[in-house]
């Protein structure tokens, strides 16, 4: 099955599903996995069905109540979805207790208090989890150790040691693994023929197979130009002596051709450091005997396992620089810092 239509989770959706039937969903949920695996589609569907009126047997929204038909639009009043703005680099301590002018009485802590306008009950996702300020962190544990009676509070993060021991400790923690290829190409079939755009097979497995279990990835690799410049990455990543200069200047213009706007720019470099760290992780494997899988990732590859040492400050420096994108960090700037680093990965630390 694909509950609700979200494939690749039905273990998770069953836990649910049993819990429900045993009236023992409400509390803190804290989610994990990598990006674009469909945590946040997750959440959103579980909020839906929780505050339906007529749940369906496994916990299926109706789609159809007052409060399915608000929860669809963006605009249920007991449904509360709070996540990181594009333009900060964490999620602002008013979000969650109101400014300062309103002090526990607005924000998200504020709000899950009330009795539930519509329905059963009241339930708030937090996206973007892995990016509290401390601050911000030390004012949701109250809210997270004892949530009002019936309430839900999901938590999306990625990775579990990303969240301070003081969040993790109070949630109940759910694992999202990768998506299979098979499950991402179905996802991506049945999303082309919605849009009339069925593209060719061996295009969509070498995409199927690069993404990584990510339908986010999967999706942007979809696009040839997005390919394009993953095979000449590879090849930038493969000459040596590597030039820094040549990288950080075709990165650039590759992240600026996706537009003005700083969250699609995002998106491709984060795509870029994904593709870097396929070549580099496959060259750590090469390391310990495994070769093989997609020919022109193996041959960058290559080139960098005859140093293992500066291939994991590579892999290193390269997880800052996605680190430093979810923190809004200056894209110019850290292209170019990313690019130096590859070329002297010995020498440094990321500025
Ligand atoms: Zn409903």
């Amino acid at each position: 099955m694909a509950w609700q239509g979200i494939e690749g989770h039905d273990e998770i959706a069953e836990r649910f599903v049993a819990a429900h039937a045993r009236g023992r969903v409400s509390g803190s949920y804290l989610f994990v996995g990598p990006p674009g695996v469909g945590k946040g589609t997750f959440a959103l569907a579980l909020a839906k069905s929780l505050t339906c009126e007529r749940p369906q047997h496994g916990l299926v929204a109706c789609g159809g109540c007052a409060s399915c038909v608000q929860a669809d639009a963006g605009s249920h009043p007991d449904i509360d979805v709070v996540r990181k703005p594009d333009d900060r680099s964490t999620i602002p301590l008013e979000l969650l207790i109101g400014d300062d002018e309103h002090r526990m009485r607005e924000g998200l802590c504020w709000r899950i208090l009330l009795k539930p306008a519509l329905g059963p009950r009241k339930v708030a996702v937090i996206m973007d989890a892995d990016h509290f300020s401390e601050e911000a962190a030390n004012c949701l544990l109250k809210t997270l150790e004892e949530p009002p009676d019936g309430a839900a509070i999901i938590l999306v993060g990625t990775a579990i040691e990303r969240q301070l021991p003081t969040i993790r400790s109070r949630c109940q923690v759910i694992r999202f693994a990768p998506l299979a290829a098979d499950v991402v190409r179905r996802v991506l079939v049945r999303e082309a023929a919605v849009a009339g755009t069925p593209g060719d097979a061996a295009a969509l497995d070498r995409c199927c197979n690069a993404a990584g279990g990510s339908l986010t990835r999967a999706r942007l690799l979809l696009d040839p130009e997005v390919t394009a410049f993953r095979s000449r990455l590879f090849d930038l990543l493969a000459t040596r002596p590597l030039h820094g200069v040549d990288l950080s200047r075709e990165t650039l213009a590759f992240v600026e051709a996706a537009g003005k706007e700083a969250p699609p720019r995002r998106a491709r470099f984060r795509l870029v450091l994904d593709a870097a760290l396929d070549v580099l992780r496959q060259a750590s494997r090469r390391g310990v005997g495994f070769a093989g899988g997609d020919p022109a990732l193996d041959r960058a590859a290559e080139t960098w396992s005859v140093d293992i040492d500066a291939t994991a400050s590579a892999v290193d420096r390269t997880l800052d620089a996605a680190d430093a994108i979810e923190r809004n960090a200056n894209l110019g700037m850290l292209v170019d810092a990313w690019s130096a680093v590859l070329e002297e990965p010995r020498l440094g630390r990321l500025r």
